[in-house]
Protein backbone atom coordinates (compact mmCIF):
# COMPACT_ATOMS: atom_id res chain seq x y z
CA UNK A 1 0.00 0.00 0.00
CA UNK A 2 1.35 3.38 -0.88
CA UNK A 3 2.72 5.15 2.58
CA UNK A 4 1.12 8.79 2.86
CA UNK A 5 2.63 11.71 5.17
CA UNK A 6 -0.62 12.03 6.89
CA UNK A 7 1.06 13.76 10.36
CA UNK A 8 -0.81 16.89 9.45
CA UNK A 9 -3.61 16.36 7.70
CA UNK A 10 -6.79 17.94 10.00
CA UNK A 11 -10.03 17.14 10.42
CA UNK A 12 -12.73 17.77 7.32
CA UNK A 13 -13.18 16.24 3.70
CA UNK A 14 -11.02 14.89 1.37
CA UNK A 15 -11.01 16.54 -2.10
CA UNK A 16 -9.95 13.89 -4.59
CA UNK A 17 -9.10 14.54 -8.95
CA UNK A 18 -9.87 11.46 -10.51
CA UNK A 19 -7.48 11.65 -14.32
CA UNK A 20 -3.89 10.46 -13.03
CA UNK A 21 -4.87 10.41 -9.67
CA UNK A 22 -7.07 7.90 -8.99
CA UNK A 23 -6.93 6.67 -12.39
CA UNK A 24 -4.48 5.77 -14.83
CA UNK A 25 -6.62 7.39 -17.60
CA UNK A 26 -3.57 8.73 -19.62
CA UNK A 27 -1.54 5.99 -19.71
CA UNK A 28 -4.42 4.11 -21.27
CA UNK A 29 -5.60 6.99 -23.66
CA UNK A 30 -1.57 6.02 -24.75
CA UNK A 31 -2.42 2.84 -25.15
CA UNK A 32 -5.39 3.64 -27.36
CA UNK A 33 -3.31 5.61 -29.85
CA UNK A 34 -0.48 3.04 -29.39
CA UNK A 35 -2.78 0.28 -30.82
CA UNK A 36 -4.04 2.99 -34.04
CA UNK A 37 -0.26 3.70 -35.41
CA UNK A 38 -1.50 3.19 -38.15
CA UNK A 39 -4.11 6.34 -38.11
CA UNK A 40 -1.62 8.66 -36.08
CA UNK A 41 1.62 7.79 -38.16
CA UNK A 42 1.83 11.18 -39.86
CA UNK A 43 0.81 13.51 -37.29
CA UNK A 44 2.71 11.78 -33.72
CA UNK A 45 6.68 12.31 -32.93
CA UNK A 46 7.51 9.00 -33.06
CA UNK A 47 10.33 9.50 -30.66
CA UNK A 48 7.74 9.80 -28.52
CA UNK A 49 6.75 6.22 -28.71
CA UNK A 50 8.69 3.40 -27.12
CA UNK A 51 9.01 0.50 -29.41
CA UNK A 52 6.62 -2.01 -26.84
CA UNK A 53 4.38 -0.16 -25.17
CA UNK A 54 2.22 -2.08 -22.87
CA UNK A 55 -0.69 -0.09 -21.06
CA UNK A 56 0.15 -2.38 -17.62
CA UNK A 57 3.62 -3.06 -17.70
CA UNK A 58 4.79 0.87 -18.53
CA UNK A 59 1.59 2.48 -16.75
CA UNK A 60 4.06 5.51 -15.59
CA UNK A 61 5.53 5.94 -19.19
CA UNK A 62 3.34 8.85 -20.25
CA UNK A 63 3.19 10.65 -16.72
CA UNK A 64 6.77 11.29 -17.37
CA UNK A 65 6.01 13.64 -20.38
CA UNK A 66 7.72 17.28 -19.57
CA UNK A 67 4.30 19.03 -20.39
CA UNK A 68 0.78 18.49 -19.42
CA UNK A 69 -0.87 18.89 -22.32
CA UNK A 70 -1.11 15.56 -24.20
CA UNK A 71 -1.39 16.45 -27.04
CA UNK A 72 1.64 18.92 -27.44
CA UNK A 73 3.45 16.00 -26.24
CA UNK A 74 2.75 13.71 -28.51
CA UNK A 75 1.97 15.52 -31.96
CA UNK A 76 5.14 16.20 -34.61
CA UNK A 77 6.67 20.02 -34.21
CA UNK A 78 6.42 20.95 -37.85
CA UNK A 79 2.58 20.36 -38.53
CA UNK A 80 0.75 22.02 -40.97
CA UNK A 81 -1.95 24.35 -38.85
CA UNK A 82 -4.52 22.09 -40.81
CA UNK A 83 -2.02 19.09 -39.35
CA UNK A 84 -1.97 19.95 -36.79
CA UNK A 85 -5.50 20.82 -36.04
CA UNK A 86 -6.26 17.27 -37.33
CA UNK A 87 -3.76 15.66 -35.08
CA UNK A 88 -5.26 17.16 -32.07
CA UNK A 89 -9.12 16.31 -33.51
CA UNK A 90 -7.95 12.47 -33.73
CA UNK A 91 -6.11 12.45 -30.02
CA UNK A 92 -9.30 13.71 -28.41
CA UNK A 93 -11.61 12.01 -30.58
CA UNK A 94 -10.18 8.64 -29.36
CA UNK A 95 -10.55 9.23 -25.75
CA UNK A 96 -14.03 10.60 -25.95
CA UNK A 97 -15.37 8.38 -28.52
CA UNK A 98 -14.65 5.39 -25.85
CA UNK A 99 -17.59 5.33 -23.88
CA UNK A 100 -16.83 2.81 -21.70
CA UNK A 101 -13.30 3.69 -21.14
CA UNK A 102 -13.10 3.34 -17.57
CA UNK A 103 -14.02 -0.22 -17.34
CA UNK A 104 -10.75 -0.81 -18.79
CA UNK A 105 -8.12 1.70 -16.94
CA UNK A 106 -6.53 0.45 -13.96
CA UNK A 107 -7.19 2.17 -10.54
CA UNK A 108 -3.90 3.89 -8.99
CA UNK A 109 -2.47 2.32 -5.72
CA UNK A 110 -3.23 5.81 -3.63
CA UNK A 111 -6.97 3.99 -3.41
CA UNK A 112 -6.69 1.69 -0.82
CA UNK A 113 -4.37 3.99 0.98
CA UNK A 114 -6.99 6.38 0.66
CA UNK A 115 -9.71 4.02 2.14
CA UNK A 116 -7.78 3.09 4.67
CA UNK A 117 -7.14 6.75 6.17
CA UNK A 118 -10.71 7.22 5.67
CA UNK A 119 -11.49 4.82 7.78
CA UNK A 120 -8.79 4.97 10.36
CA UNK A 121 -10.62 6.75 13.28
CA UNK A 122 -8.47 9.44 14.47
CA UNK A 123 -9.08 11.63 11.49
CA UNK A 124 -12.35 11.89 12.08
CA UNK A 125 -13.06 12.71 8.17
CA UNK A 126 -16.56 14.02 6.97
CA UNK A 127 -16.61 12.24 3.38
CA UNK A 128 -14.83 12.18 0.47
CA UNK A 129 -15.61 14.29 -2.95
CA UNK A 130 -13.94 13.56 -6.20
CA UNK A 131 -14.08 16.03 -8.54
CA UNK A 132 -13.45 15.37 -11.77
CA UNK A 133 -14.38 17.03 -15.09
CA UNK A 134 -15.54 15.34 -17.63
CA UNK A 135 -16.89 14.12 -21.09
CA UNK A 136 -20.71 13.34 -21.21
CA UNK A 137 -20.01 10.39 -22.99
CA UNK A 138 -17.57 9.28 -20.31
CA UNK A 139 -20.33 9.58 -17.11
CA UNK A 140 -21.71 6.06 -17.06
CA UNK A 141 -17.90 4.23 -16.74
CA UNK A 142 -16.56 7.16 -14.74
CA UNK A 143 -19.38 6.56 -12.31
CA UNK A 144 -19.13 2.77 -12.47
CA UNK A 145 -14.85 3.38 -11.78
CA UNK A 146 -15.43 5.12 -8.36
CA UNK A 147 -18.60 2.61 -7.43
CA UNK A 148 -16.24 -0.48 -7.85
CA UNK A 149 -13.00 0.79 -6.13
CA UNK A 150 -14.71 2.84 -3.20
CA UNK A 151 -17.44 0.12 -2.68
CA UNK A 152 -17.06 -0.26 1.08
CA UNK A 153 -17.11 3.45 1.43
CA UNK A 154 -19.33 4.01 -0.98
CA UNK A 155 -22.11 6.23 1.03
CA UNK A 156 -19.24 8.14 2.36
CA UNK A 157 -18.27 9.15 -1.38
CA UNK A 158 -19.74 11.98 -3.51
CA UNK A 159 -18.97 12.64 -7.08
CA UNK A 160 -18.83 16.04 -8.82
CA UNK A 161 -18.41 16.53 -12.58
CA UNK A 162 -17.47 19.66 -13.79
CA UNK A 163 -17.65 21.08 -17.01
CA UNK A 164 -14.16 20.79 -18.91
CA UNK A 165 -13.78 24.74 -18.71
CA UNK A 166 -14.76 25.36 -15.24
CA UNK A 167 -12.79 25.88 -12.26
CA UNK A 168 -12.52 23.30 -9.75
CA UNK A 169 -12.10 26.24 -7.07
CA UNK A 170 -16.10 27.24 -7.86
CA UNK A 171 -16.81 23.42 -7.24
CA UNK A 172 -15.27 22.85 -3.80
CA UNK A 173 -16.30 26.40 -2.79
CA UNK A 174 -19.25 25.11 -0.76
CA UNK A 175 -17.56 22.83 1.46
CA UNK A 176 -17.17 23.43 4.75
CA UNK A 177 -13.84 21.80 6.01
CA UNK A 178 -11.25 20.79 3.38
CA UNK A 179 -8.96 18.98 5.22
CA UNK A 180 -7.17 16.82 2.34
CA UNK A 181 -6.46 17.80 -1.63
CA UNK A 182 -5.17 15.20 -4.16
CA UNK A 183 -4.68 16.43 -7.81
CA UNK A 184 -2.12 16.19 -10.35
CA UNK A 185 -2.32 19.37 -12.42
CA UNK A 186 -0.74 21.89 -11.20
CA UNK A 187 -2.93 24.69 -12.46
CA UNK A 188 -5.80 23.38 -10.46
CA UNK A 189 -3.55 23.84 -7.56
CA UNK A 190 -2.66 27.62 -8.23
CA UNK A 191 -6.65 27.95 -8.86
CA UNK A 192 -7.50 25.89 -5.20
CA UNK A 193 -4.67 28.17 -3.27
CA UNK A 194 -5.81 31.55 -5.18
CA UNK A 195 -9.49 31.23 -5.00
CA UNK A 196 -10.46 28.39 -2.05
CA UNK A 197 -11.55 30.26 0.49
CA UNK A 198 -12.04 27.30 2.54
CA UNK A 199 -8.91 25.38 2.47
CA UNK A 200 -6.92 27.33 4.50
CA UNK A 201 -4.84 24.67 6.86
CA UNK A 202 -5.42 21.94 4.52
CA UNK A 203 -3.08 19.69 3.15
CA UNK A 204 -2.58 19.20 -0.43
CA UNK A 205 -0.97 16.16 -2.19
CA UNK A 206 0.30 15.97 -5.64
CA UNK A 207 1.37 12.93 -7.28
CA UNK A 208 5.00 13.34 -9.05
CA UNK A 209 5.09 13.56 -12.73
CA UNK A 210 7.13 14.45 -15.14
CA UNK A 211 4.72 17.75 -15.92
CA UNK A 212 4.24 19.20 -11.95
CA UNK A 213 7.47 18.79 -10.81
CA UNK A 214 8.40 22.77 -10.94
CA UNK A 215 5.60 24.12 -9.10
CA UNK A 216 6.02 28.04 -8.63
CA UNK A 217 7.93 29.43 -5.56
CA UNK A 218 5.45 32.09 -5.95
CA UNK A 219 2.41 29.93 -5.03
CA UNK A 220 4.24 27.96 -2.12
CA UNK A 221 4.67 30.98 -0.64
CA UNK A 222 1.31 31.83 -1.12
CA UNK A 223 0.24 28.49 0.38
CA UNK A 224 2.48 28.58 3.49
CA UNK A 225 1.03 32.05 3.75
CA UNK A 226 -2.92 30.54 4.10
CA UNK A 227 -0.65 27.68 5.82
CA UNK A 228 -1.85 25.09 3.97
CA UNK A 229 0.93 22.19 3.64
CA UNK A 230 1.84 21.19 -0.44
CA UNK A 231 3.83 18.14 -0.83
CA UNK A 232 4.53 15.43 -3.23
CA UNK A 233 4.14 11.84 -3.06
CA UNK A 234 5.20 9.16 -5.62
CA UNK A 235 2.76 6.98 -7.28
CA UNK A 236 4.79 3.50 -6.86
MG1 LIG B 1 -5.88 14.84 -13.02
Amino acid sequence: MLKLDTTSIKTGTIVLDMDDVLAFTTSYWFKLIYDRLDVFEPVINKNMIPDDYEYNKDIYYPMERPTYYFADWLLKNNLTTDEELFGRKCIMDIFISNNNIYDYISPAPIIPSIIDMFNNKSFKFDKICIVTRSFDEHYLSKTAFIKRNFASIIDNVEILFTDIDEKKSDVIKNIEHVSLIIDDELSNIYDYIDNSTNIEGSTILIPRTGYNQDISKEYLKKANDKKISVNYYSYN
